[in-house]
């Protein structure tokens, strides 16, 4: 199970929206922080869900609806996507989540017939495919390669739904020498930008977070007096 266990003293509410993916958690950071529709949503949402719950609920639906979206995408439209990732699925049955009940009983009534993510290629868990819990270990296993193959952090760059596939080519059948970069001689550059804005990026974030905390801690304190 990919998610952490939430650091003790931190509120649950500043957990969940900490566990938002990162492409979207520095769109909102670019715009000033978490939204107050989204904090309130969050903060009635745990009357209903658990903390990993709300935050199995956003990866979920980020990695079926959303992942694909470029970084502008993201940008214009990260507020109502931190809610959408977020919000109730609308359906009356309590223990509804997204079509899946959380007691492990199976389908709601409300899911439509066929079958919503292809997970073809994994298996061995003994879970129902598709089930929220088997989404999101398919995941956690993609991240974990992705960070095996390429050594850093789920970023702007994440690309695990392949907007564009191109077709297959097989290999010239003689050998010639290597290019330095595929496409384009400045990608290097480009790439070493990116990374270093990356970093920028997170540092900012980390600071924000801290912020976030705190205001969090002293908001709690100050409803339980
Ligand atoms: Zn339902």
């Amino acid at each position: 199970m990919s998610t952490p266990y939430m650091p003790q003293g931190q509120h649950p509410a500043v957990w969940v929206t900490e566990g938002l993916p990162g492409p979207l958690l520095a769109a909102l950071v670019r715009r000033g922080g978490i939204p107050h529709d989204v904090r309130t949503l969050v903060l009635d949402q745990l009357g209903r869900r658990s903390a990993g719950d709300l935050r199995l609920r956003a990866e979920r639906r980020w990695f079926q609806r959303y992942s694909n979206l470029t970084g502008p995408e993201i940008a214009d439209r990260a507020d109502r996507l931190a809610y959408e990732l977020l919000a109730p699925s609308g359906c009356e049955v309590a223990l509804c989540e997204d079509g899946w009940l959380l007691d492990d009983s199976g389908s709601c009534r409300c899911r439509p017939s066929r079958s919503v993510v292809d997970t073809t290629g994994s298996e061995g868990t003994g879970r129902p495919r598709s089930s929220p819990e088997f989404v999101t270990e398919v995941v956690a296993a993609l991240r974990a390669e992705r960070r095996r193959v390429h050594g850093m952090p789920r970023g702007a760059r994440s690309g695990h739904v392949v907007k564009q596939p191109r077709p297959y080519q097989p290999a010239p059948p003689v050998l010639r020498e290597p290019e330095p970069e595929r496409d384009n001689p400045a990608a290097g550059q480009a790439e070493r930008v990116q990374r270093e804005e990356r970093d920028r990026e997170a540092q900012h974030l980390a600071e924000q977070r801290t912020k976030a905390d705190r205001a969090a801690r002293a908001n709690h304190e100050g409803e339980n007096q």
